[in-house]
């Protein structure tokens, strides 16, 4: 199954795509992780993204393409993906679209995941995460058992750079104006699905396994 994880900042893609790439054994391809990672090692293209993210605005669109194009023919995404995090310009959704047709492969649904930007502000803004295993809480919505220190192996929790608030309210009205002309793009096709994000996650992602029950009964998938 080849799938397409949209929504904004702090709407919940992480969450939901950890669960669906477990149960649906895709892997899970997120380009905001892929560039922390190069940041973490100091590769060049972590050097390249750097600047961008500090400052919440987006990697210029032919650094990010090419990696995603790298990750996409990699063996493991002949059983399918879930993007997470791209395609976030109109640029990125042709060149998205551009390289599925070459290996004759399509996208089967995108799945919109909505939040209202008062309560993503809310939750980009508390959100901390686990330094050693990658687990995420929220001060307020989600806390751990001891202040700064994960439930799941006591690792110390950080916020995320581009977390505070300046960054987070630059993120936001980047990532409205960008996604709009996105989920018409998707619309048209007819691959766009929209779940109301600001329920719990697990009704969440029960919704989302309804959406793609559709797709296991029907031809598209290989
Ligand atoms: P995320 O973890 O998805 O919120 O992404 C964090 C940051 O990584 C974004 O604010 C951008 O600076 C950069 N980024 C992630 N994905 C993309 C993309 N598809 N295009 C451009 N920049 C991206």
């Amino acid at each position: 199954m080849n799938l397409l994880l949209m929504g904004l900042p702090g709407a919940g893609k992480g969450t939901q795509a950890e669960r669906l790439a477990e149960s649906y054994d895709i892997p899970h391809i997120s380009t905001g992780d892929m560039f922390r990672a190069a940041i973490k090692e100091g590769t060049l293209l972590g050097k390249k993204a750097k600047e961008y993210m500090d400052s919440g605005n987006l990697v210029p669109d032919e650094v990010t393409i090419g990696i995603v194009r790298d990750r996409l023919a990699k063996g493991d995404c002949k059983k399918g993906f879930l993007l997470d995090g791209f395609p976030r310009t109109t640029a990125q959704a042709e060149a998205l679209e551009q390289m599925l047709a070459e290996t004759e492969r399509t996208i089967h649904f995108v799945l919109n995941i909505d939040v209202a930007r008062e309560e993503l502000m809310a939750r980009l803004t508390g959100r901390r995460l686990c330094r050693d295993c990658g687990a995420t809480y929220h001060t307020i919505f989600n806390p751990t058992d001891v202040e700064g220190v994960c439930d799941k192996c006591n690792g110390e929790l950080y916020q995320r750079d581009d977390d505070n608030e300046k960054t987070v309210g630059t993120r936001l009205e980047v990532n409205i104006s960008q996604q709009q002309p996105l989920l018409d793009f998707y619309q048209e096709k007819g691959y766009l699905r929209s779940v109301d994000g600001s329920r719990p996650i697990d009704q969440v992602f029960k919704e989302i396994e309804d959406i793609l029950s559709e797709v296991s009964h029907s031809s598209v998938v290989s």
